[in-house]
């Protein structure tokens, strides 16, 4: 299938979720992005800081960029005139660099806390208590051109699916708490951020709100 067909599948497939779509379009050249903006598709999701800061450069300037990757702080400046949506904030200190470039650009950027729900070694993210510190410091209140509207996190890459559903759901409650129990100018939790190709389907029944698909649209990547 084509990019244009599968962004339409990907369309119905998500009607009637309360899921939006985020294309993943690290490593794919500019051609594979126009093709999908053409079908329609305006949200798009790049790890890495440098191809990000090109693609916004070159492409369409309605475009919304989403970044899910491993953000350094040293790098924020570069992304902070133009990010619509950071996934996967992980440190306090992080937030305070995007706080602060955000602030050059008179702008205040959105953001999702990654919570590490896999079990594995190698995934970024916090832990449920460390989020619940993060929401209640006094340093984030002070935030004021930071937003954190939500919640990110990948499951575990296996097989076992009772596995996959229970790390979504698990953080979707840890989503619901925070919702009814946290309250800062600066925080809104509206979005939730989990399920990608390989596990989308159950992160929508568990109440993903925003899911990130990179191989199922532009097909297989070669690093
Ligand atoms: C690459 C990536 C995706 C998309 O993965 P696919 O399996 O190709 O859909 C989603 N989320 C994050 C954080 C990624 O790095």
């Amino acid at each position: 299938m084509s990019i244009k067909e599968n962004i339409e599948h990907f369309r119905q497939k998500l009607d009637g979720t309360n899921a939006k779509l985020v294309a993943v379009s690290k490593t794919k050249p500019n051609e594979d992005l126009i093709e999908a903006y053409e079908a329609g598709q305006r949200d798009f999701g790049e790890n890495k800081v440098q191809d990000l800061t090109r693609k916004s450069e070159e492409l369409p300037k309605d475009i919304n960029w989403h970044f899910i990757g491993h953000l350094q702080r040293n790098k924020v400046k570069y992304i902070a005139p133009f990010i619509h949506l950071i996934h996967a904030v992980d440190s306090e200190r992080l937030l305070v660099e995007i706080n602060k470039q955000a602030a050059k650009h008179n702008r205040i950027i959105e953001c999702l806390l990654q919570v590490f729900i896999a079990d594995e070694e190698t995934k970024f993210g916090l832990s449920a208590n460390e989020i619940k510190e993060l929401v209640e410091s006094d340093t984030l209140k002070e935030l004021n051109n930071i937003r954190i509207t939500g919640l990110m996190g990948m499951a575990t890459n296996t097989n076992n699916l009772d596995q996959v559903r229970s790390e979504f759901a698990g953080l979707k409650q840890l989503f619901e708490d925070l919702k009814s129990n946290t309250s800062s100018a600066n925080i809104e939790m509206k979005d939730l951020s989990m399920g990608m190709t390989g596990d989308f389907e159950i992160a929508c029944e568990e109440g993903s709100t925003m899911v990130r698909i990179g191989s199922a649209i532009f097909g297989a990547r070669n690093y």
